[in-house]
């Protein structure tokens, strides 16, 4: 089986992975990773122009064509070269942009991400071992990738949007051979390698192989423990074979509210509720009291002006509220159909209209909503004071149960929505995000806003009634949420 750059960087992570990529990929998790890649596209896609003019090698004629096909170019001194492809004794790669000099080349990878990781080092490292193995001359490898700090105005300005950086000086393709022999070793072998985990299982990115490396392991064990512990200090319990939550707790070194998960669900505990720092939180409200929950999008380059790359952009929003304590809850709702300008003016005029000034509003998790509401006041001067007005006015749901005020041992060290709701209500089909259709998570409300234009109108319909009743949900939730400690409270 030959090398690539994809399968010799998941072979410098961890060689199993590299493996069972070959070879079992059905043993995969499904990461949900299709917008990653979609935005690794289009930022590819973007980056091309930006040395001028360009030729293309056509991916989908194969391998050897391609590699034909850029010889070809070569031989005719073609300056930018994207996608130019060569191969060496069994490797394989596909040079992002080459531009070719009368004195060698310079090869540039293109990276969708803000940053540059240990990794892409690696992945241009094996580039230029292959290529000088081709015979060319490399003076120069560069990595580029998005600017974060970029922000629209008129035209993209692709100069502005992208990060070049110059790796020449940090590559090393001395050991490019040795790695080559060893992954091709394990690639010509059956048998499954027998790496331990490691830090690669979660860095840089999740490793979609993780719960079947730990398939033998206890149930639960050290890596079900949530509570905000670091995946390295789990790790160090495991090298050290402290895997079950009695052997955790026996030897200590975890956080108290960790500790707290664990022996709620090794002696089946019943829920914890601090009343006084509920009835503390409660106080805090007044009526009337709105229930809010934004969705929204991230785009890798952005369409509107004011806005940065990867900003979420925000497009739907649910709103339940109670006018007074005890009486009826009533819902107001926002899903833009502004699907090519920019989603979130009519949604900030509408919200300012649903949410009167100095009202309370509870939300879940208020990081995302307060940012948010920053944001958008930034971007509309018309709407500022109401909307920075709306963000002062936020009392978050989540620290009850983040630190363990209210705490059910089916919430399993988490205290996300997703896992709180199913552990209060445990019999409510009407609260299970899995009875929702096409829509059940914020993902997919992304990936179905942007879908919306392409649709034609019944789907479209369906599809927008849809994620009218997902996000109903999840502020609905958050009603139920607060009844809930109200009811708690009470009880004696
Ligand atoms: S989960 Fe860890 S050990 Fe398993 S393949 Fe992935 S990186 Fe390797």
């Amino acid at each position: 089986m030959n090398l690539s750059k994809s399968r010799y960087t998941s072979g410098i992570r961890c060689e199993k992975l590299l493996w069972l990529d070959s070879y079992h990929k059905e043993l995969a998790d499904d990461m949900g990773n299709n917008s990653v890649l979609e935005n690794g596209n289009e930022v590819g896609n973007l980056a091309r122009g930006l040395f001028g003019k360009y030729k293309l090698i056509d991916f989908s004629k194969g391998f050897s064509s391609m590699i034909q096909d850029t010889k070809k170019l070569l031989d005719e001194k073609e300056n930018v070269i994207c996608e130019a492809s060569f191969y060496y004794d069994g490797n394989f790669c596909s040079v992002d942009i080459l531009k070719n000099d009368l004195d060698g080349v310079e090869i540039y990878e293109v990276k969708s991400s803000t940053d540059i990781k240990d990794i892409y080092i690696d992945d241009i490292s094996y580039q230029v071992w292959v290529l000088k193995n081709c015979g060319l001359n490399v003076k120069k490898a560069c990595i580029i990738y998005v600017n974060s700090n970029y922000i629209k105005n008129g035209e993209l300005d692709i100069y502005s949007y992208f990060n070049i950086k110059d790796v020449t000086n940090d590559i090393s393709d001395d050991n490019v051979l040795s790695y080559v022999i060893k992954f091709k070793n394990i690639l010509d072998n059956k048998n499954e390698p027998s790496n331990d985990l490691s830090k690669s299982c979660h860095s840089p990115y999740d490793c979609p192989y993780f719960h079947y490396c730990t398939r033998n392991l206890p149930s639960p064990n050290v890596f079900d423990v949530g509570c905000s512990v670091r995946f390295s200090s789990k790790l160090e319990k495991y090298y050290n074979n402290i895997v079950t939550y009695q052997d955790l707790l026996d030897t200590g070194g975890f956080n108290d509210r960790a500790c707290e998960q664990m022996l709620f669900e090794l002696n089946n505990l019943p829920p914890k509720i601090n009343k006084d720092k509920i009835i503390s939180f409660l106080e805090q409200i007044t009526y009337p009291v709105y229930f809010l929950d934004f969705e929204s999008y991230q785009a890798s380059i952005p369409t509107i002006d004011g806005t940065k790359p990867y900003q979420q952009i925000c497009f739907q929003y649910s709103l339940h509220y109670y006018l007074e304590d005890g009486v009826e809850l009533f819902h107001k709702e926002f899903l833009s159909d502004d699907y090519d300008g920019n989603p979130m003016y009519g949604l900030c005029e509408k919200l300012c209209q649903d949410i009167p000034k100095d009202s309370c509003v509870l939300v879940y998790n208020d990081s995302f909503e307060k940012t948010r509401l920053q944001e958008m006041a930034y971007l509309f001067p018309k709407f500022r004071d109401h909307l920075l007005n709306i963000k002062d006015n936020i009392i978050d749901l989540f620290p009850i149960f983040k630190k363990h005020d209210y705490y059910v041992k089916e919430m399993g060290g988490s205290a996300s929505i997703k896992k709180v709701l199913p552990a209060l209500f445990p019999n409510e089909a009407s609260l299970d995000y899995h009875n929702l259709d096409q829509v059940h998570k914020g993902d997919e409300a992304s990936s179905a806003f942007l879908s919306l234009k392409n649709l034609d109108d019944d789907k479209r319909e369906e599809l927008r009634c849809n994620m009218l009743k997902y996000c109903q949900l999840d502020t609905f939730a958050m009603v139920k949420i607060y009844d809930k400690l109200k009811e708690v409270v009470k009880k004696k």
